[in-house]
């Protein structure tokens, strides 16, 4: 009876040793293959809507683990499912595979020596956002849980999205496009999960923040109409480059002048002016671009109505005419990245299990945009999203190369922290604990 009662002692001891195989062991398990697929997208960086290397890889890969893989969604997306032995709930987990039109200049054996057309141009080609880091993390995730099959709790859906940095003109696609496209049309997740690299934080280190973490984006346009002339005579014309001037100052008031800023902060940024073709030529017309960043939709409605305002008087005055073109439906703009709060405490404490509490800090509102919040919207579940930090230990992250940068370089280290992290939260999440 003795001996009886032991044996089952022991081997209900393995069994639970077994099942509690630490989320930072799973990461461990896979980081072999892992470390080569980043490596190996690193090198073979494809622009956004032209991910079609990469998304074979992973819908091969994703097959090759069991999972149920759908293709083509919005272009090069690719979705794997798993249904796991045990009872729990629905995931969804996303990475993004776009790379940049930026030329690298990090010195690594795997440096990309990619080229690609962007706007007309042959472009060098980057991960310069970390999305290999991503691609390569997520198919390291769906190993371990194809590994934990029959272990695991209820059921993944895998998003790997093409086009977070923005599809190119004409185009459409990314988080939004995926929707569309029908991704949650047979597999409605109770809740979507997220994560990005970023240098501001040393490796070792993951953070978030609830509620609004990162801002909604509006991109404006605006032509203005003048007249053309010599630039000689330019009472003869109406100058659109003046009035154009005029309209980018009176905008500096909106955040300054009419915003509450106790609430939340704002953004707008003109990032384009364009116009005429010669120095002596007071041109027709002249355009102006850029974007706004808000976390308050109140502050949002301000900013576009003021903007619009702004841009018609200031015309008005100069007796010249303004489009003004704001996006028209909510595919055209990014949301507020919001990290529901309940959920999010959840999440924190599983990332501070994963990593202990001294590693999980908060983040900073950030303004930035993501087109992830377009996966939580149409999945009508809440998400959260947090950040991995990949600037090697002893450097001054504040100082490091910003993600976009053509140095932005991603410590290798972050690689096992996103997954055991990712890992802990979605294990935790899918058994409802
Ligand atoms: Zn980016
Ligand atoms: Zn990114």
């Amino acid at each position: 009876m003795r001996r009886i009662l032991s044996a089952f002692i022991l081997s209900s001891l393995c069994a639970a040793v077994g099942a509690a195989e630490s989320s930072n062991e799973l990461a461990q398990n896979v980081l072999p293959e892992v470390t080569k697929w980043r490596r190996d997208f690193h090198q073979h960086p494809e622009l956004s809507n032209r991910e079609t290397r990469t998304s074979k890889i992973v819908a091969d890969e994703l097959k090759k683990l069991g999972y149920n893989v759908r293709s083509g969604i919005a272009h090069t997306g690719v979705t794997g499912v798993l249904k796991g032995g045990k009872p729990g709930r629905k995931l969804a987990i996303r990475a993004d595979m776009d790379a940049l039109p930026v030329t690298e200049q990090v010195d690594l054996p795997f440096a990309s020596k990619a080229t690609g057309e962007y706007l007309g141009k042959s472009v060098g080609v980057m991960h310069a956002c970390g999305h290999d880091a991503h691609t390569a993390m997520l198919l390291g995730i769906a190993e371990a849980f194809a590994k934990m099959k029959n272990d695991l709790p209820g059921e993944v859906m895998l998003v790997f999205q093409p086009a977070e940095e923005g599809v190119p003109p004409g185009e459409t696609g990314g988080a939004p496009g995926m929707v569309r496209d029908g991704v949650f049309k047979d597999f409605k997740p109770d809740a979507v999960f997220g994560m990005h690299v970023v240098s501001a934080y040393n490796v070792g280190v993951v953070a978030l923040r609830p509620a609004g973490a990162m801002a909604s984006s509006d991109t404006f346009r605006m032509t203005v109409h003048g007249k053309q002339s010599h630039g000689a005579v330019p009472w003869k014309g109406i100058d659109p480059i003046v009035t154009a001037a005029e309209i980018v100052t009176s905008a500096q008031t909106i955040v300054s002048r009419q915003l509450d800023i106790n609430k939340a902060p704002a953004v707008v940024t003109f990032g384009t002016f364009n116009g005429g073709s010669r120095f002596n030529i007071v041109p027709d017309s002249a355009d102006l671009a850029g974007t706004i960043r808000t976390f308050d939709e109140g502050m949002r409605k301000q900013v576009i109505a003021s903007l619009t305002n702004i841009a018609e008087h200031v015309a008005a005055a100069n007796g010249a005419t303004v489009d003004v073109k704001m996006p028209q439906s909510d595919e055209e703009r990014n949301p507020v990245n919001y990290n529901d709060p309940a959920l999010t405490a959840r999440v924190r404490a599983s990332l501070e299990k994963a990593l202990g509490k001294e590693h999980v800090i908060e983040a900073e509102r950030w303004t930035a945009s993501e087109d992830f919040p377009h996966l939580a919207i149409g999945a009508k579940a809440p998400s959260v999203y947090f950040f991995v930090g990949t600037t090697p230990a002893g450097q001054d992250a504040a100082a490091a190369p910003a993600n976009h940068s053509p140095k932005f370089f991603v410590d290798e280290g972050a690689l096992p922290v996103g997954m055991s992290a990712m890992l802990q939260a979605s294990l935790d999440f899918l058994a409802g604990t």
